[in-house]
């Protein structure tokens, strides 16, 4: 079973739910850190950390000597990033998405394959939550190929041992975040009752709606005064899961850097409460996806 939960704005809590999720999942679970922009997932499961690899993507490398000036490459990459200047062959890598294409269309061999670092893949577990992570380069704008690598480790560790997971995903409704939901039995916007967290749920339903994947609201800073939150779940059959208010031991909790669950008392219930829904839609999904 595969929860993401995700958000159309930063600042809303996200990483707050996925950490608390975690932490109170009565199952095995890999908590999967994909904002691999700004992971912070870590900051709160503290996990301990067993390995880590570097994540590269194939870019070319040009030889001039054997380069003839055809510009076939140049026409074929839609980036532009490989061009001729005249007859001065130009490559930019940080532009190149690493499609290969350019290497197969050369006709004199003049390519071949170089790398470009994207960033880190990191994994460990924290107690008995599996973790792992992506850490995009600074400097580095591509994320989907990252998290292609980190989903790939995912994968290894579910091979050794099967687990539900976690995806705390990136924010907004951008390539990134899409990537980061695909694959999911149950997607969980977090939102907050203000008007910018209004805007930003209309636009995570329209995105992650056409995924077919059954969609549900948690209202974090519940309790503004704000009602057009509830009002447009209402009118979209969206149900809302939990509903977190401003809690003086929650906020203390997420001082010290820890899963606010762990505050315990009725923190940790609402979490609970959370998890048990979530798993109860998800795995409704799931059934459906098996008699399809
Ligand atoms: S690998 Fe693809 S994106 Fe990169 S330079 Fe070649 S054609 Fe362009
Ligand atoms: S396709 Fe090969 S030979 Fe032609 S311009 Fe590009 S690198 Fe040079």
């Amino acid at each position: 079973m595969r929860i993401a939960v995700a958000s159309g704005k930063g600042g809303t809590g996200k990483t707050t739910v996925a950490a608390s999720l975690a932490w109170v999942w009565d199952a095995p679970v890999v908590a999967a850190d994909l904002d691999v922009e700004e992971p912070n997932l870590h900051l709160f499961l503290r996990p301990r950390i067993t390995g880590r690899r570097t994540a590269t993507l194939e870019v070319p490398e040009a030889d001039e000597s054997l380069c003839t000036a055809c510009g076939a490459c140049a026409e074929l990459c839609q980036f532009k990033a490989i061009s001729l200047l005249g007859e001065v062959l130009l490559t930019f890598p940080e532009m190149c998405h690493g499609c290969g294409g350019c290497l197969a269309v050369c006709p004199a061999g003049a390519l071949s394959a170089g790398r470009r670092e994207l960033g880190e893949v990191i994994w460990g577990a924290a107690g008995e939550i599996g973790f792992v992570m992506g850490r995009l380069r600074v400097g580095e704008a591509m994320s989907p190929p990252l998290m292609r690598a980190v989903h790939r480790r995912l994968e290894e560790m579910l091979a050794r041992r099967p687990a539900d997971v976690i995806v705390d995903a990136p924010p907004g409704v951008s390539c990134p975040a899409l990537a980061a939901v695909a694959g999911a039995d149950l997607i969980l916007m977090i939102t907050e009752p203000t008007p910018f967290g209004l805007y930003d749920l209309r636009l995570a339903h329209q995105a992650f709606s056409s995924l077919g994947v059954p969609l549900a609201v948690v209202v974090n800073r519940a309790g503004l005064g704000e009602r057009g939150v509830y009002e447009f779940c209402r009118e979209e059959g969206l149900p809302i899961l939990a509903e977190i208010p401003y809690h003086r031991r929650l906020a203390e909790t997420y001082c010290q850097g820890r899963p606010v669950a762990a505050a315990g008392g009725e923190v940790q219930g609402w979490f609970q409460e959370l998890a048990r829904r979530a798993r109860e839609l998800a795995a409704g999904e799931q059934e459906e996806a098996a008699h399809a």
